[in-house]
């Protein structure tokens, strides 16, 4: 093994010959981080999975040996689910990650649900929205929004983002409230791939207008700050922090959050009174010790993303490829795919070229969530930027375990199958 990761190096230098220092740093990384008993990263990121070299995403949620601790103390306290004591020590350490009191945060079965429930938590009347009530979100997006939207009892009115940030602003919403189809009731902004959001604006945006902001930072687990509140942030394995499926919501307020935990719990108050509906939406223990674990590791985590973030910034620096980096990735070591905009439309063919070559490239949101079957009817504005991203963005696999030369392999590939911009 120590022989094929120096070959793996060697071959690296010869390819590019300009990031030495960050294979090793990127080595170093990946040999240490996850404990004895596990294989060489390099041996199994080479192993075909799926007919593919390169995975889009490779979750490592923790180890067996690493959960023991906490499923021992499952079975020591024999609480199983409903708010069990794990799920409150999740909490309370999230609550310091965000540096907020842990009565604001509250974990729930997955993301959409909690952007669900956060979204119901703003309706006037505890039963619900008042038929014919819109959200205003990114057509830009991954389905599991606008499906929130719709189980929350509103009607999804897509909008389109902005060309550099691939987001929804405050500023595309305020010119598109005029045309709204009917009155808006919330705003649900979506943080892309794990990008930050501008929390000052949204601030200014519901005080301008008094309409709600609830913000789907589902890959946002390192970027989110308590400023972004309310926001809901997925545990989700292919997300940045996994437990499997799991969900976290940093609500704007400890009324706001208890509201939340009610609906997560068929909507029971103290006295097991059904007062609103509600849905089962709570994380088990099982969840909350894989979260607790995941914790454990997560400074190594995030330095192992930094690693590998860094070396495809280096390569797409130095490289002429017809493509740039998405201002997420250029920003944000933590991400949810190393996303880039191709220099012409030609997104779909490079995905298909680069899959055949092993390299499992991928559109994680397609044509963006309007052109889906079950969302086509549902009112739009114009998208002009939605469909030109659709023809010329695409992700490249990223995940912390990925090593320098597998950085340079994918990256070769995708330049020789760009087809350069005639000059
Ligand atoms: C992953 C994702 C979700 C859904 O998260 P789950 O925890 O799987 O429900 C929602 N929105 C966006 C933007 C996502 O990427």
């Amino acid at each position: 093994m120590q022989g094929q990761q120096r070959a793996s190096e060697v071959n690296t230098n010869a390819c590019f010959g300009l990031f030495n220092a960050d294979c090793l740093i990127l080595s170093a990384f990946v040999s240490d981080r996850r404990g004895l008993d596990m294989p060489s990263m390099k041996v199994m990121s080479t192993t075909p999975v799926g007919g593919f070299t390169h995975r889009s995403y490779r979750p490592s949620l923790p180890a067996a040996s690493a959960l023991l601790p906490y499923l021992q103390e499952i079975d020591r306290n024999r609480w199983y689910t409903n708010f069990g004591p794990l799920a409150l020590q999740f909490e309370a350490r999230l609550a310091a990650q965000y540096a907020v009191d842990p009565s604001r945060i509250v974990t729930v079965a997955n993301c959409t649900a909690g952007l669900t429930l956060l979204l119901q938590s703003y309706a006037a009347s505890p039963g619900g929205y008042e038929a014919g009530t819109f959200c205003a979100l990114p057509s830009w997006t991954f389905i599991a929004s606008a499906a929130a939207v719709v189980q929350a009892g509103l009607i999804p009115w897509f909008l389109d983002v902005e060309q550099e940030s691939w987001q929804l602003t405050p500023d595309l919403v305020d010119s598109a409230l005029p045309s709204a189809p009917g009155p808006v009731a919330a705003v649900m902004p979506v943080a892309p791939f794990g990008d930050r959001v501008d929390a000052a604006a949204w601030a200014a945006f519901r005080a301008k207008h008094d309409i709600p902001v609830v913000l789907d930072a589902a890959a946002g687990f390192d970027s989110v700050t308590k400023a972004n509140a309310p926001a809901v942030v997925s545990l989700h394995a292919t997300k940045p922090l996994g437990v499997g499926e799991g969900g976290l919501v940093l609500a704007e307020s400890a009324a706001q959050a208890e509201n939340i935990r009610r609906r997560s719990n068929f909507g029971f108050d103290r006295h097991h009174e059904a007062v609103w509906p509600g849905q089962n939406a709570k994380l088990s223990e099982y969840a909350a010790a894989v979260g607790l674990a995941s914790l454990d590791v997560w400074p190594e985590t995030r330095a192992a993303f930094t690693a590998s973030a860094e070396v495809y910034r280096k390569v797409f620096a130095k490289l002429g490829l017809g493509a740039v980096l998405s201002l997420c990735f250029s920003r944000c070591d933590v991400n949810t795919g190393c996303t880039l905009q191709l220099d012409t439309p030609q997104a779909l063919a490079v995905v298909e070229q680069l899959r055949a070559k092993g390299i499992e490239a991928r559109q994680w949101w397609g044509q963006g969530c309007h052109a889906q079957a079950a969302y086509t009817g549902y009112p739009r504005g114009p998208l002009p930027v939605t469909e030109d991203l659709a023809r010329r963005s695409l992700a490249l696999p990223y995940h912390p375990e990925m090593s320098c030369a597998d950085i340079v392999e994918i990256v070769e590939a995708l330049r020789s199958v760009v087809v350069q911009r005639a000059e």
